[in-house]
């Protein structure tokens, strides 16, 4: 028997009128059963192509582009952080690293883990923080469930320095020493293993200073002539106001140095609270006159202002 039953309708159709198929018209049938399926596939295809948002289409399409830095900035210099850690992990996967200050940039630490479970990463620890943030980051490690690595000063470079100069020497010569040895020494070496970095940098934190940077840069301070270091901003259009509704709407844990008058926190001894209306950088070397209050991470941010 070469009765061919290769769908319901045509059961149906055989209950009612049945009848005998020869070999070569079963084939037939069976030709025109798959192109029929294979054009319903199509259909489908274009129907979801269609469901697809405007949106959906862009963001596809820069995804897709090839990796140029600066026609990219143009692109993303309005977008969201979303929109700008979903590009850096698009780009760099496994080789991204999110720097965390242990400060309010814990909004970084969720939209990138919201990303991706797998974030990394790191922390400068330079001996000199406060305790609250020691206990903020491991707040954070514990929330997220994720590790934070914490990157010490080389003690070959540091021990010498304190026996020399004692542990405060940046009230009498500034703090471009001590901050080379105990933060951009340790950021230098992390660095040189990777292939890009986002900082939680806001331009409202500095105007002098930060008020210009993109949201994905070359990163020129650290690059070397062998390899190329990309930089990513994402909370840089992110005013203070914001950063703080999101950590409170969203019930994120924060330093608990902040209910304490602190805005900007780094080391204890070169760090203090500000007053009302008194802007966050002025609590940072405060016996400093210098305006561009920097302390090495994002140097050429300074440069690119002189
Ligand atoms: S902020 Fe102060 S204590 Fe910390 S590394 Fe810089 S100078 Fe040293």
């Amino acid at each position: 028997m070469n009765q061919h039953y290769p769908s319901k309708s045509r059961q149906t159709l055989s209950k009612r009128t049945p009848m005998r198929l020869s070999k070569q018209q079963n084939y037939q049938v069976a030709a025109i059963e798959t192109m029929c399926h294979n054009a319903g596939q199509i259909l489908i295809s274009l129907l979801s192509y269609k469901a697809l948002s405007t949106t959906d289409l862009q963001e596809n399409f820069l995804m897709n582009q090839t990796f140029n830095v600066a026609k990219l900035a143009k692109i993303y210099a309005n977008k969201s952080a979303h929109d700008i850690l979903k590009l850096a992990f698009h780009q760099f996967g496994d080789g991204l690293w999110v720097s965390f200050s242990g400060a309010e940039d814990v909004v970084l630490i969720d939209i990138a883990w919201k990303l991706n479970k797998n974030v990394k990463v790191f922390s400068l620890d330079t001996g000199r923080l406060y305790p609250e943030t020691y206990q903020f980051i491991e707040q954070v490690r514990e929330f997220y469930k994720i590790d934070i690595e914490l990157i010490s000063p080389d003690h070959v470079k540091l021990e010498p320095f304190i026996k020399e100069k004692g542990l405060f020497s940046f009230y009498k010569d500034r703090h471009d020493e001590c901050c080379g040895i105990r933060k951009i020494e340790p950021l230098r070496r992390k660095l040189s293993g990777v292939s890009a970095w986002v900082t939680g940098q806001r331009s409202d934190q500095s105007p002098s200073t930060r008020s210009k940077v993109a949201a994905l840069e070359v990163d020129a301070n650290f690059s070397t002539p062998k390899r190329t270091l990309y930089k990513f901003n994402p909370l840089i259009q992110m005013a203070s106001e914001e950063a703080w509704n999101y950590i409170r709407m969203l019930e994120l844990p924060y330093n608990s140095l902040h209910k304490r008058g602190f805005i900007s926190i780094g080391c204890e001894p070169c760090t203090r609270p500000v007053l009302p209306n008194q802007h966050e950088r002025e609590g940072r070397w405060w016996w400093e006159e210098d305006t561009h209050k920097e302390c090495g991470l994002h140097t050429r941010n300074i440069i690119s202002k002189e």
